[in-house]
């Protein structure tokens, strides 16, 4: 039996659901979301780079001026040697009208979306949790827990799977996805720390020991990520972090408080297809990869805008009118997960020889500053080399 309606339902609250949202919405479709989190998690901070093709495409959710508000900019990404700089990335002159990296914490991100989702009319349903479709001529029927864990059924003519990379729509849906995790995992902290980094840049230390990420949040923290020891059990304390800072990026610092810890483990994945009749896959449902270089979150994003606008046409015609969108989007996956697996492998080699010539290639880079454009290009979506899928 079938006990609700949506046009369109969004399994997932995160970033792409909402950018998803909004576009239908603001395109006159009805559209229901809902997310099993019991509500909006603003203690976490996870994505934090809003790159300036992002920016350049949320101006459309109208969203964009809210974000810069909430956000510090940061002009330069430099990798050192401790304390030699080894390549800066300038940011600050490349082709848009937002020519830096703009650090908001995603809790942040999140809260703009979902105000705006309310200004046009539409909203999160917390606590509840998708189990289950089956797909029919014209309509899918969606299976549900709501968030006492009883059971319905929505019939919807479009779900988006924008579940995160464990994503339940999209086994559902028969959607082959193989991921690949690479050794070890990485280290997470948002800090008060006093040191004598400029806050305007981005600071990969690429220390022997393991390399070590340090950028500025908008209230004045620090945020570090780095690689963590294999057998460490227990979140470490603040002195043990100050000693990794100490050890791999610069010993001015003094860490005052610990605010957040966490260990993630880093891994590459891309879903075999986009679309299986009317189920659709956005954001990390789609496609994981290594947070180097920051773009899971603003590729998610980026696809959501565009999935928004090929879902509206396909209701009002044909749903071919969506095969655009895996045409365009999954080569552009395929190309982040390149860039950002081979920034991975280069900022996290250990062997002597290796580092050596890493570190030798990133000063002959940045000796060439068509190659550093280039690369900045790159991180910033501004241009996405040709796919191969
Ligand atoms: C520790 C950490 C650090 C990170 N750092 C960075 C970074 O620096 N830069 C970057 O670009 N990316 C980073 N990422 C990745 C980034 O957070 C993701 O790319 C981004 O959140 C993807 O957005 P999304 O909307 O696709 O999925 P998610 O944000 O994962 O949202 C999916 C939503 O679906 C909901 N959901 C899941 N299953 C169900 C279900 N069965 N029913 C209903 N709802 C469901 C979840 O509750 C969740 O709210 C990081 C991730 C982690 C874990």
């Amino acid at each position: 039996m079938t006990d609700m309606t949506a046009t369109v339902l969004v399994v997932g609250g995160g970033p792409a659901g909402m950018a998803v949202a909004i576009s239908l919405r603001q395109r006159g479709v009805s559209v229901l979301v809902l997310d099993r989190r019991p509500s909006r998690d603003t203690s976490t901070s996870r994505a934090l780079m809003i790159h300036a093709r992002t920016l350049e495409v949320l101006e459309e959710l109208n969203v964009t001026e809210a974000l810069l508000a909430s956000g510090r900019r940061a002009s330069s990404f430099a990798f050192r040697d401790a304390s030699k700089v080894l390549l800066r990335l300038p940011f600050n002159n490349l082709p848009t009208a937002y020519p830096f990296m703009l650090i908001v914490p995603q809790w942040r991100t999140e809260q703009v979306l979902e105000e705006r989702l309310h200004a046009v009319g539409g909203e999160v349903r917390y606590g509840w949790t998708f189990t289950g479709l089956r797909q029919a001529p014209g309509h899918v029927d969606i299976d549900v827990l709501d968030p006492d864990g009883g059971p319905h059924v929505i019939r919807a003519q479009l779900v988006v799977g924008a579940d995160g990379g464990k994503s339940a729509v999209r086994t559902a849906a028969g959607i082959a996805f193989v991921r690949s995790d690479y050794v070890g995992e990485f280290l997470l902290a948002d800090v008060d720390m006093i040191s004598d980094l400029d806050g305007g840049e981005i600071h990969n230390f690429l220390s022997p020991e393991g390399m070590m990420v340090i950028e500025t949040l908008p209230d004045g923290k620090k945020r570090i990520i780095t690689t963590d020891s294999p057998t460490a059990a227990a979140p470490p304390t603040r002195d043990e972090l100050e000693h990794l800072v100490h050890m791999r990026a610069t010993t001015s610092a003094r860490i005052d408080a610990v605010a957040w810890v966490s260990r993630y483990q880093v891994g590459h994945g891309l879903a075999a297809s986009y679309r299986r009749g009317r189920v659709l896959l956005a954001g990390d449902a789609a496609h994981v990869h290594s947070p180097a270089g920051g773009q899971g979150m603003n590729t998610g994003i980026q696809d959501a805008v565009m999935l928004a606008a090929l879902a509206s046409s396909a209701l009002e015609g044909s749903l071919t009118a969506l095969d655009e969108y895996e045409r365009h989007r999954r080569p552009v996956a395929a190309a982040v997960i390149r860039f950002s697996d081979l920034f991975t492998r280069l900022v996290t080699v250990r062997t002597g020889a290796g580092r050596h010539l890493r570190n030798f290639g990133l000063a002959v880079i940045g000796r060439v500053p068509m190659l550093q454009r280039e690369i900045a290009l790159r991180m910033s979506e501004l241009v996405v080399p040709p796919g191969r899928s």
